[in-house]
């Protein structure tokens, strides 16, 4: 591998975040009964009339503004044609000459990835692949689902990369609302074009591609293995062909599928069912002022102006839900520091032990526990004990007060405090003699904590011992 540099391109779709479908009011929604979902639009019975969803036009413009991106002031529609039983109209509507975005880039650590464009077209139906006595079946609810498809430039060199690229990509995707990414129900997917080259050399090589990746993990296997292979080849002085090759994960190779096609094997021409869409600049400008901040962006706020770390408000912007809810929290609780630590530790601990991402408990209970904590009404070994109890049997926070708070009265108290006092007269002495009284003073709060199994108000006890050591 040292020889040779590895040159990849990405090509990443994505579903939008829409109600209803890209050329027609049918719902975008996943995991409906078989074709359900569907009309004789997104079916493409001849004669129907698709009519665009500006949803879906403004997301596009939305992501392309998370990764500067131009935004053209006409957009087009194609038809891209093909035949394949998902695809009943036998092309899909796509974009060519004049897509939604062009240009822009994506930061990673190292470098910044060039984006070539992205365009808005529709998904197709799904075939479904039962058993040999029932054969291919067709479910149409996904045909016409609003689709955006990115394309970058070929400026990633290595599977970390490309899985940092997509890892960024889907994060800003999120963030912007445009998209939910959910790689497990395709609605994230990638295509990965890739071709070697000597160290060093400005001419790149033949490419192939890899089409329909659902997940980071096999975007990863799928580089590696396709590069060992393609300099495995060049290594023997043989020759890549360019063409299409199915990813196989459960095997872990490549198999070729079908010579590379190009744009022109599509007869693309634009689609005489669609105008052209204009998208005035100041539209552009709303729809930039209505971006929420971005991961980075967030992070950086919560660095300078919440005093975080970055390892803290890393974490907590990696998942838009994650830094929602620290946030949510804020909201009830002003306490950045405190609620981060909490989060960092207690919750996700908590989330990490189940198999859901769920966090079971609301933002406004979790801060009121932390005032209890705050005010010394309950201890912080009692407040994880209240956490979790809400966590998993859903209690209120109002009725373990009553159970772990504050509830030994302050006559009750005084006394234990002075039996604590008298049946220990060693440790008083320790108290007055010792270089670190502090210390001893600790032990005497202790053993009130343990005499009440932590339930006595800290803030009383400690007042209290020091009147009677004094
Ligand atoms: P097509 O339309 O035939 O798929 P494009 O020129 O649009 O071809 O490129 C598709 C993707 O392939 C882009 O992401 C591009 O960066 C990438 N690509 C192009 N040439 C190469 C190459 N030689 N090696 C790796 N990736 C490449
Ligand atoms: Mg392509
Ligand atoms: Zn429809």
């Amino acid at each position: 591998m040292q020889d040779f540099d590895i040159v990849i391109g990405l090509e990443v779709h994505a579903e939008l975040k829409t109600n209803s479908k890209v050329f027609c009011s049918c719902k975008n929604q996943f995991g409906q009964a078989p074709n359900t979902n569907c009309c004789p639009v997104c079916v493409g019975l001849p004669g129907a009339l698709p009519v665009i969803n500006k949803k879906a036009i403004e997301l596009v413009i939305k992501a392309g503004l998370t990764m500067g991106c131009e935004i053209n002031e006409l957009a087009i529609f194609e038809r891209k044609n093909y035949f394949y039983p998902d695809l009943a109209k036998a092309y899909q509507i796509s974009q060519l000459v004049r897509p939604i975005c062009l240009g822009g880039h994506i930061e990673l650590k190292d470098k910044d990835v060039r984006l070539n464009r992205i365009h808005l077209e529709e998904d197709a139906g799904k075939l479904v692949h039962g058993t040999q006595a029932i054969g291919t079946l067709i479910d149409y609810n996904r045909g016409g689902v609003p689709l955006m498809e990115l394309v970058t430039e070929p400026d990633i060199t290595s599977a970390d990369e490309a899985v940092e690229f997509l890892t960024k990509l889907r994060q800003k995707l999120i963030y912007a609302g445009v998209a939910e990414c959910k790689m497990e129900q395709g609605g994230m997917r990638c295509d990965v074009n890739i071709s070697v080259k000597p160290k060093g050399s400005d001419k790149l090589g033949q490419r192939t591609e890899m089409k329909n990746l659902n997940s980071f993990k096999s975007v990863y296997r799928a580089i590696n293995y396709e590069a060992n292979r393609q300099i495995e080849i060049i290594k023997n002085g043989g020759q890549i062909v360019q063409e299409t090759r199915k990813w196989d994960d459960n095997h872990e190779k490549s198999i070729s599928m079908r010579k590379k096609e190009t744009s022109s094997d599509y007869r693309y021409f634009p689609d005489p069912d669609m105008l052209a869409v204009e998208i005035p600049r100041e539209d552009v400008e709303r729809i930039r002022k209505s971006l929420p901040l971005m991961p980075d962006q967030l992070k950086a706020k919560f660095i300078n102006e919440y005093g975080l770390s970055e390892y803290e408000s890393d974490i907590l912007t990696k998942e838009k839900d994650l830094a929602d809810y620290y946030n949510d929290v804020l909201s009830h609780y002003n306490q950045p520091k405190i609620v981060s630590n909490w989060i960092l530790t207690e919750i996700l601990n908590k989330v990490k032990d189940e198999e859901s991402e769920e966090i079971k408990i609301s933002p406004c209970d979790l801060a009121k526990i932390l005032k209890l904590v705050e005010d010394k009404t309950v201890t912080r070994t009692n407040a994880k004990e209240m956490l979790t109890r809400v966590w998993e049997n859903g209690e209120k926070v109002e009725a373990l007060v009553k159970e772990f708070g504050g509830n030994v009265d302050e006559e009750a108290l005084k006394t234990l405090v002075e039996n604590i006092i008298k049946n220990n007269p060693k440790a008083v002495e320790d108290y007055k003699t010792s270089d670190t009284p502090e210390k001893v003073f600790r032990w005497f709060t202790g053993q009130v904590m343990k005499e009440t199994r932590g339930k006595a108000n800290a803030a009383k006890a400690e007042e209290y011992i020091r009147e009677l050591l004094k």
